[in-house]
């Protein structure tokens, strides 16, 4: 079934649209980036300009498509939304490009994803706002070009090294998101239980906070799955003590592990003797895509200090092998 802490994000998370800060103040951590893009938003204000291309990347869940949504909230212009994999020809993002009103925001998610064929026509749409495209077929062919309102491209990615050098090179705004700690993580799920009307403890945030895997979107989603329990129980107010209990029942563990992490660091320890282990390798073993064991697996067991990634391949740490309580073999990474 699919993992009760996976980031992407699932159809049942139709919930959190009511989570979603709308202002770049109420968004809570992030707090360098946060600052970066205040000023520079700012700035492009004063000056009646667009807001240079922003470049969001980090694990899924992190906060890319509702930053892009606060960006274009705080500029006061139009928002767009698409994704990589959705643009199949050059012409769907023509259509997109030339429906533009000036300053908007035109938002792409999974941006690593976009044909060669998309992302030629975007270079000179980015960096001088025109569009050339080629009308017509065989010698009767001809190039035409289009001006394009002045507008700011904000793409989102889980892989910054799947973008294209040229691509990239043509954001004046690159950020990076990070894994939240416990206490921001904390007050997003204070906010997130005032949304929904729910009496949680401070203790009960901290509980579920410590177990969201450093992910809002986690976050989220163990706060409503808290809460049905909660229902169910007929309890009061929800404590640690509530909160430990059902997300013991949902098997995430005291790290905010689940049951395919948990695989995952147990198949490296226990059939490739702790690793060095290729990911090709270990997606065959786990019959796993070898994007979702790098994208939504990794970052955060990597984060937490229970796997290295070297450059022969994953290796499971001291740490790691304690998580699962097995005996660490002779060649664990430090
Ligand atoms: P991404 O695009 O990086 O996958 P999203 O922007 O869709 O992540 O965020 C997932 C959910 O997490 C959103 O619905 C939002 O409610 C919540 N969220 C993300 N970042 C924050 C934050 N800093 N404060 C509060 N909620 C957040």
């Amino acid at each position: 079934g699919p993992r009760m802490i996976a980031a992407e994000q699932a159809p049942e998370d139709s919930g959190e649209q009511s989570l979603r800060p709308l202002a770049l103040t109420e968004f809570i951590g992030q707090a360098k980036l946060r600052e970066n893009l205040g000023v520079f938003i700012e700035a492009a204000k004063a000056r009646g300009e667009a807001l240079d291309h922003v470049l969001f990347y980090g694990p899924p869940g992190l906060g890319k498509t509702t930053l892009s949504q606060i960006v274009a909230r705080e500029l006061g212009v139009g928002f767009r939304a698409t994704s990589g994999p959705v643009i199949a020809r050059a012409g769907d993002l023509a259509a997109l490009l030339t429906n533009l009103q000036p300053r908007d925001v035109l938002f792409i998610d999974e941006i690593h994803r976009l044909s060669p064929a998309v992302e030629e026509i975007l270079y000179p749409a980015m960096e001088d706002f025109h569009l050339d495209l080629i009308i017509g077929e065989g010698p009767a062919a001809r190039s035409v070009r289009i001006d394009l309102p002045r507008f700011t491209l904000v793409g989102a990615t889980t892989r910054l090294g799947m973008i294209t050098t040229p691509l990239r090179e043509r954001f004046g705004i690159p950020q990076r998101l990070n894994f939240y700690t416990h206490a921001e993580l904390e007050l997003i799920v204070r906010r997130g239980a005032r949304v929904l009307g729910l009496d949680l403890a401070d203790s009960g945030a901290l509980e579920i906070a410590r177990r969201a895997r450093g992910t809002p979107r986690v976050a989220g989603r163990l706060l409503r799955r808290v809460r049905d329990f909660a229902a169910v129980a007929k309890a009061g107010r929800v404590d640690a003590k509530l909160a430990d209990q059902a997300l013991n029942r949902l098997e995430v563990d005291q790290l905010g592990l689940d049951a395919m992490d948990r695989r995952y660091l147990t198949c490296i320890a226990e059939n490739y003797d702790g690793g060095p282990v290729g990911v090709e390798t270990m997606a065959a073993a786990l019959s796993e895509q070898r994007d979702t064991i790098e994208d939504a697996i990794e970052p955060y067991l990597i984060q937490q200090g229970l796997l290295q990634r070297t450059p022969r391949g994953r290796m499971l740490t001291l740490n790691g092998y304690k998580h699962l309580g097995l005996t660490p073999s002779s060649n664990a990474a430090q």
